[in-house]
């Protein structure tokens, strides 16, 4: 144990909130303090929302999106337009291009992009249930709305290789944002409009 902690328990609190992105331990402590300062039931409810996610939340079958259910809530909107399927890294992008109030479309995500560096192969995203979904019909265009990454270009140019063929029309979004942000940390406005503005994708990098 270490000394500075005056409780195991608190020390090891503070260890599990340490491990979670961009928490510190400093941080962790500032957050268990917290909680230790709650009535039970919130403590319990917040213990609770987080145990209940990692058992019952699931993946979209069709899209990869997070759902309560087998297809997600935008997969099954008869409103969505089911011909547009806009490509985006990761789950957070569909919140970020939902938001935007800008695109009526559905998704695919991929789980990340290609990053030989990270080991991260076309293998190991969400790339060939794409293929599939277009093969299966029904879809006319794909936006491709990964980041303006090298990783990304990547990413867009190998889905243009394996969906040109197919004759899906394909298209990037327009960048009003610069090159090697992350598409969520756009501003609303600025992601709607670079929806609303794709340009066709050439394959030309
Ligand atoms: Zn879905």
């Amino acid at each position: 144990m270490n000394e500075q902690y005056p409780s195991v328990l608190l020390e090891k609190a503070v260890s599990e909130f340490a491990k979670l992105p961009g928490i510190g331990r400093k941080t962790a402590m500032r957050l268990v303090l917290h909680l230790l300062r709650q009535e039970r039931e919130a403590v319990e409810a917040f213990a609770g929302a987080v145990v209940t996610l990692k058992h019952e939340a699931k993946f979209c079958k069709v899209c990869h999106n997070i759902s309560d259910t087998e297809t997600c809530r935008i997969c099954s909107n008869p409103q969505r337009d089911a011909s547009t399927v806009c490509v985006v890294e990761n789950i957070r992008d569909v919140m970020a291009v939902e938001a935007t109030q800008q695109y009526r479309g559905l998704y695919h995500v991929l789980g990340g992009v290609i990053s030989p560096i990270d080991g991260i192969g076309p293998g190991d995203l969400q790339i060939e249930s794409l293929v599939e979904r277009v093969k299966a019909g029904g879809i006319n265009e794909v936006i491709l709305a990964l980041s303006t990454t090298m990783e990304g270009d990547t990413t867009n140019f190998y889905i243009y290789r394996k969906l040109e063929p197919l004759g899906v029309k394909l298209s990037v979004i327009a960048r009003g944002i610069a090159v090697g942000d992350e598409l969520e940390y756009a501003d609303e406005v600025t992601l709607g409009r670079s929806i609303v503005n794709r340009t066709p994708f050439t394959g030309s990098l």
